[in-house]
């Protein structure tokens, strides 16, 4: 028989970027993305690009699981290899993510994000009449990223589909990111790779060296008893012009951005 041909190299091409948002943060928080990490790898964030789903308009267990069902279906529509979610408050370095997605052989099932605890977490899941059976299960922060294969995406589908994935995150009572952990772990026997180059606000960002910041994966902003939480960058752009950071780590990361101020060499 033929030998098998080398597995071709993963491309940014074959990523599925999955950027859950709200109509009330398109402006405060999207147009940041567009003109800072999207701008560059527009062709692999949501294709079709918007996707207005039905979900309820709030921070509810369900409605994020109904978002999640969605980016998830998308994903498996596209073909693409992997699936990545993030929040519409993370920066997504798009070589560090295909630089690690790169390093897993293509025989693995993979779940890879920043766990969400030092623990894994507990849940009961109903059982047949009057009985719960108590599982635990680890899970990455859905606030920092993660990413799926699609070897393990098409096992997950009879419990992640369609309106199962809401139906999954209602039976175990717990939001949409514990529901992913559960589904790999307890229904399919897999595991969350741990890495920590996913970041969330839960974390204070600016632990992390200015050095280590274009080897990151994924950062994000936020507020944490009423302080801004982000990374520390001395510039280029002044706390007030870019309070999240996005704008700084950009010209950083791509600094022949056009409204990166350009360094004069004579
Ligand atoms: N989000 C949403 N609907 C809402 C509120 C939030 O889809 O009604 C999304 C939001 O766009 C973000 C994610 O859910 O991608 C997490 O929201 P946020 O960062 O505001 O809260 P956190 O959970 O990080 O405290
Ligand atoms: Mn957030």
């Amino acid at each position: 028989s033929q030998p098998s041909p080398a597995p071709r190299e993963l491309r940014l091409h074959d990523v599925f970027i999955a950027v859950k948002t709200t109509r009330a943060f398109h402006h405060s928080r999207l147009d940041l993305l567009l003109d800072t990490w999207v701008s560059r790898i527009r062709q692999q964030v949501m294709r079709p690009h918007l996707v207005v789903t039905n979900c309820s308009t709030e921070h509810s267990h369900p409605a994020l699981s109904c978002k999640m069902a969605a980016e998830f279906d998308a994903f498996l529509a596209s073909g693409l290899s992997w699936f990545c979610h993030v929040d519409d408050d993370n920066y997504v370095n798009p070589w560090a993510l295909l630089r690690l997605l790169r390093a897993f052989p293509a025989t693995l099932d993979v779940y890879v994000g920043r766990p969400s605890l030092n623990r894994p977490i507990r849940a009961s899941e109903p059982q047949a009449p009057n009985r719960t059976r108590l599982v635990q299960f680890w899970f990455a922060t859905g606030g920092a990223g993660f990413c799926i294969n699609r070897k393990l995406a098409l096992k997950m589908a009879p419990w992640a589909s369609g309106s199962r994935f809401r139906d999954t995150s209602a039976l175990i009572r717990l939001p949409d990111d514990c529901t992913v952990g559960y589904i790999v772990e307890c229904k399919l026997g897999g595991r969350l790779h741990p890495s920590p180059l996913f970041h969330s606000h839960l974390e204070t960002l600016q632990l992390l060296r200015a050095a280590q910041l274009p080897e990151q994966v994924t950062l994000s902003y936020g507020v944490f008893e009423g302080k801004l939480n982000v990374i520390k960058l001395p510039g280029p752009f002044s706390p007030e012009e870019d309070p999240s950071r996005f704008r700084s780590l950009h010209c950083l990361l791509y600094p022949d951005t056009p409204w990166c101020p350009q360094l004069v060499v004579q």
